[in-house]
């Protein structure tokens, strides 16, 4: 009898597996195309305990009871099929847990179709790629705390380690751990485009060459901006492609690919009335890229932009708009999740995500420390911004941020995430919006009313006649 089984042996699903059992537990592995599991043993296993197997039932009995399963299968509706299969086999009491980037709607719905046959399930993020599902992941379990406690030892093994402990904790109830991730991602997305556009200012403000822009990430990665994806930047600038012996960044299509999380979590922000500009506008960006015949056609009907020549001193401005865009893309995140902690009862606790989102993730950051402070001052302080502290960082950043953006809007280059950077915290910052006009506009159109400042009530007045 083995202690875990794992179904779905893509990249996720092997490295996995074989981190699980370099841990000291038994695995039996199932994958829907024989062939894969059958490559995964020759190349990949060398003698450890992972037995194959090549039909579902038989991968279930080889399971001690109670039975717990790990599913790392694409999101959506495999997951549903691999369930389906998988239940005439169950008993009551054991465990599924969902591994994969499930949407936090269907981890509620498929909890409770299986609550109802008394079987456990855990939707789980686990963040990290192929290289962090090996060697230890941040991992980030939701679903009942029962299911949980059924692996929370081997969980706490195979995820990552820092100096403040294993990063992996029980997220919350029902789909907490699925709504974390897909959260996790959408800071992951806005972090990255925060980069990009950094990238694109280097290279067509300051001239900057490949190497050169990764030997600056480089040197942000020793300092504040530390970091899992500055530090994959500076690697990748320096990555030669063998055959053209050019920069491969120079040589890969502009186009962003995207698999849904971050869409997911503007979706979500939305539903939740929580403003995350920058997490929408990196799903927006992506989006936007994908147009290349119509931007080369368009660029060439604009005509060439006046690129502004700017010098070296811009380099230390280009840090602290990263270090503020990193840090606005996590008070909007964590807000985020705060509103769906109470909208979902997910009893999350802020400062453990924070914790086990040290190591072992990709948006594993220094930073984490200094917003960790922050909320620890005062946990009620969802956004980060209510603090001293906080307020401190941001005025010591905002020239730079508001230097780069003059600079590239003169220069014709977008910068979705340091703008929306700046209108995040130039709106939240503001005790006038605008908004007193929009509602005006809506009880002209719409008799929607309106609130007044000198007056408590609903109004709703007859605005002067159409002509
Ligand atoms: P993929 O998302 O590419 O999924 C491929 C796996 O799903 C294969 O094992 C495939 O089996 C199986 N599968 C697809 N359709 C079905 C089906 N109808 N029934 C049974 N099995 C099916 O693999 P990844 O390893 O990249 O990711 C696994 C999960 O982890 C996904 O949810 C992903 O979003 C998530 N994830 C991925 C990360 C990454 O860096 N790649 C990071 C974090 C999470 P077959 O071989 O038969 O096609």
């Amino acid at each position: 009898m083995n202690d875990i089984g794992l179904i779905g042996l893509a990249v996720m699903g092997q490295n996995l597996a074989l981190n699980i059992v370099r841990n000291g537990y038994s695995v039996s592995v199932y994958n829907r195309t024989a062939e894969k599991t059958k490559k995964f043993i020759e190349e990949r296993v060398k003698g450890e305990k992972i037995t194959p197997y090549y039909d579902v039932q038989n991968f279930v009995k080889s399971l001690s009871r109670p039975r717990k399963i790990i599913l790392m299968v694409k999101a959506g509706n495999p997951v549903d099929e691999i369930i389906q299969e998988l239940l005439p086999y169950l008993q009551e009491g054991d465990l599924l847990i969902d591994a994969g980037n499930s949407h936090y709607n269907d981890t509620d719905r498929r909890l409770e179709k299986l609550s109802h046959k008394g079987i456990l399930y855990l939707g789980m993020g686990v963040s990290g790629g192929e290289y962090g599902a090996l060697h230890g992941p941040s991992i980030m379990p939701g679903g009942s705390l029962k299911a949980y406690q059924m692996v929370e030892e081997m969980l706490l093994k195979i995820s990552a380690k820092t100096e403040d402990g294993p990063c992996c904790s029980y997220i919350g109830d029902g789909s907490a751990g699925h709504f974390v991730k897909m959260v996790h991602n959408g800071i992951e997305y806005a972090i990255m485009q925060s980069i990009a556009e950094i990238y694109d200012i280097m290279r067509k403000i300051l001239g900057m060459k490949s190497n050169e822009i990764g030997l600056i990430f480089h040197q942000w990665n020793e300092g504040k901006l530390s970091s899992f994806l500055v530090e994959i930047t500076y690697k990748i600038m320096q990555h030669i492609d063998e055959q053209t012996q050019k920069p491969l960044v120079e040589l890969i299509l502009d186009k962003a690919e995207q698999k849904g999380t971050g869409k997911w979590t503007a979706q979500a922000a939305f539903d939740l009335g929580i403003p995350t500009p920058s997490l929408n506008l990196a799903v927006v960006a992506r989006a936007l890229s994908h147009f290349k015949k119509e931007r080369e056609i368009l660029s060439n009907l604009f005509g060439e932009k006046n690129r502004i020549a700017g010098d070296r001193s811009l380099i230390s401005d280009l840090e602290k708009s990263l270090e503020l865009s990193m840090f606005s893309s996590f008070s909007q995140g964590l807000w985020l999740i705060h509103e769906a902690s109470i909208a979902h009862n997910y009893k999350i606790n802020l400062l453990e995500i924070l914790r086990i989102w040290k190591g072992g993730c990709i948006i594993r950051a220094k930073m984490l420390d200094f917003i960790k402070d922050i909320l620890k001052e005062n946990p009620q302080n969802i956004n980060l911004l209510f603090s001293e502290k906080a307020m401190n960082f941001i005025k010591d950043k905002i020239k730079s941020v508001i230097r780069v953006t003059e600079l590239s809007r003169r220069s014709g280059i977008p910068t979705f995430l340091l703008n929306s950077t700046l209108d995040y915290i130039f709106s939240l910052t503001e005790s006038h919006l605008p908004a007193n006009l929009i509602q005006a506009q809506r009880d002209f159109f719409g008799a929607h009313t309106f609130e007044r400042t000198d007056e408590e009530g609903i109004f709703h007045v007859e605005w002067q006649p159409l002509e």
